[in-house]
C-alpha cells in the first residue's frame, strides 16, 4: 500500500497514512447497506485528524462527538449534524453542544437537570439508556451490564419527569466491534421495537432512535461484519434512525508504516525493531493480538557496513520503546527481511494514533500523509 509514497519519505520512515477517497468511498458502502432514509454519522473518537473528519463530515449525514474538542473538531470540519454524548459532559461543554445545535445524548437524571438549567429553551434531546439484554458480542459491552453509560432502564419513567428538557428518543449504542451482521440486525429491530414500547407507556412523541455503532473487523482474517442485513430494517415513518460508526468507517483507509531499524535474534526469536511501536499504534498491544503487516521492500543501501537480513523465517515485529509489551505483531512468516525495509500495517485509520501514548519516552511522531 502506497509503497512508492513511503520508499520517498525521508528514511528511517514512520508514517500514519491517511487516504481520504477511500474515506468517501467506504461512507458510501455504508450508506447502501444501511435501510433507506437512515441517518449515518461519524463517530469521530475513532480518528479525529481533521483530514479525515473533514472528509466524512462531506459525505456522512454528521458526526457523532464525545468531548467539547471533538466537538469543536466538528463545527470546525462543517458538520451537517452533531450528536453529542459521553458519561462526563462538563457543563462547558453542555453549553457549547447547545450553542452548535447539537443532539445531545444525556445518560443521567443529574445531567438531565444540569442541561435544563444550562439551555435557555427546553432543548430536544435523546435519553441513553443502558437497557437488559441487548443480545450483543463484541469486544466492549456497553449495555444490559454494569456499566457507567446511560441510565437504568428502571429509571425511565422518573428520568423523563424531569421538567425543562423534552426527550425526542433514545440512544442504544451497545457494543464495539461486533462481527456478525445478523445479530446487529436483529439488535437494530429489537431497538427499534424497545423505544416504541418505551415511547407508547411513558407518553414520549418518538422521533429518534440511535442504535450506535459497533460494526466491526477482524483484523487477524481481514474479515468484517456483513451489513446486508440492515438494508430490510423496517424504520417507522417520520423515525430517523440513526447509526454511528467509528471503526468500520475509518479503519481500512489508514495505514501505519515504520522502518525496521534493526534485525536481531536472541534465545531463538528474531525481532525487526523499528523506527515506531505501540506508542504510535496502541491497538494490537491494548486487545492482545498480533496485527498483520506487509513488506515495502527498499532496495537502496548506502552504507559500507553489511546489511542486517533474515530469510524465510518468524519474526516479532517490535518496536522503540525500552519495554518488552512494545510489540506489534508476533511470529509472522517472512520470505526475506532486511534492515531499511519499511513494514506496512493495514487498517491502522481507526483506535490506532487516538488512542496511543504519544509522549512515552519522547520519541519523534510519526509523519501524518494525507492522500
Ligand atoms: C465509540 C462509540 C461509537 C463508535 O463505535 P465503533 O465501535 O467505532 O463503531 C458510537 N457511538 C458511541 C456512543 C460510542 O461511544
Amino acid at each position: 500500500m502506497h509503497a512508492d509514497l513511503l520508499r520517498a519519505l525521508p528514511a528511517p520512515a514512520c508514517a500514519y497514512v491517511y487516504d481520504t477517497a477511500a474515506l468517501r468511498a467506504r461512507a458510501a458502502m455504508v450508506r447502501r447497506a444501511l435501510p433507506p432514509k437512515a441517518t449515518l454519522l461519524y463517530a469521530v473518537k475513532a480518528n479525529g485528524h481533521p483530514a479525515v473528519v473533514e472528509a466524512l463530515a462531506g459525505v456522512c449525514d454528521g458526526l457523532e462527538v464525545a468531548s467539547g474538542g471533538e466537538l469543536a473538531l466538528a463545527v470546525t470540519a462543517g458538520a451537517r449534524r452533531i450528536v453529542f454524548g459521553g458519561p462526563a459532559k462538563t457543563d462547558a461543554e453542555l453549553r457549547a453542544a447547545v450553542a452548535a445545535g447539537a443532539l445531545i445524548n444525556v445518560e443521567s437524571e443529574h445531567e438531565l437537570r444540569r442541561l435544563a438549567a444550562i439551555a435557555p429553551r427546553p432543548p430536544q434531546v435523546c435519553l441513553r439508556v443502558n437497557r437488559p439484554g441487548g443480545g450483543l458480542r463484541g469486544s466492549h459491552t456497553m449495555t444490559g451490564a454494569p456499566t457507567p453509560f446511560g441510565i437504568d432502564e428502571s429509571r425511565l419513567g422518573e428520568a423523563l419527569r424531569v421538567p425543562g428538557v423534552e426527550v425526542v428518543g433514545f440512544h442504544l449504542h451497545a457494543v464495539s466491534n461486533n462481527l456478525d451482521g445478523t445479530a446487529h440486525a436483529a439488535f437494530v429491530r429489537d431497538a427499534l421495537d424497545w423505544s416504541l414500547r418505551a415511547a407508547g407507556s411513558n407518553g414520549v412523541d418518538l422521533r429518534v432512535v440511535n442504535v450506535g455503532g459497533g460494526f466491526g473487523i477482524d483484523y487477524q482474517s481481514r474479515a468484517e461484519m456483513d451489513l446486508s442485513d440492515l438494508s430490510s430494517v423496517v424504520v417507522p415513518a417520520g423515525l430517523d434512525l440513526i447509526f454511528e460508526p467509528g471503526r468500520y468507517l475509518a479503519a481500512d483507509a489508514g495505514a501505519y508504516a515504520a522502518t525496521v531499524l534493526d534485525l536481531k535474534t536472541t534465545h531463538g526469536r528474531t525481532f525487526a525493531v523499528l523506527r515506531g511501536g505501540t506508542h504510535h499504534f496502541r491497538l494490537p498491544a491494548a486487545w492482545g493480538y498480533s496485527h498483520p503487516f506487509t513488506i515495502v521492500p527498499v532496495d537502496d543501501w548506502p552504507h559500507p557496513y553489511p546489511r542486517p537480513e533474515v530469510t524465510d523465517t518468524e519474526v516479532d515485529a517490535v518496536g522503540e520503546l525500552c519495554t518488552p509489551r512494545d510489540v506489534l505483531t508476533r511470529g509472522r512468516h517472512v520470505t526475506r527481511l532486511r534492515a531499511g525495509d519499511i513494514l506496512v500495517f493495514a487498517r491502522a485509520g481507526a483506535y490506532g494514533w487516538d488512542i496511543s501514548h504519544h509522549e512515552f519516552l519522547r520519541h519523534d511522531p510519526p509523519v501524518f500523509v494525507i492522500v
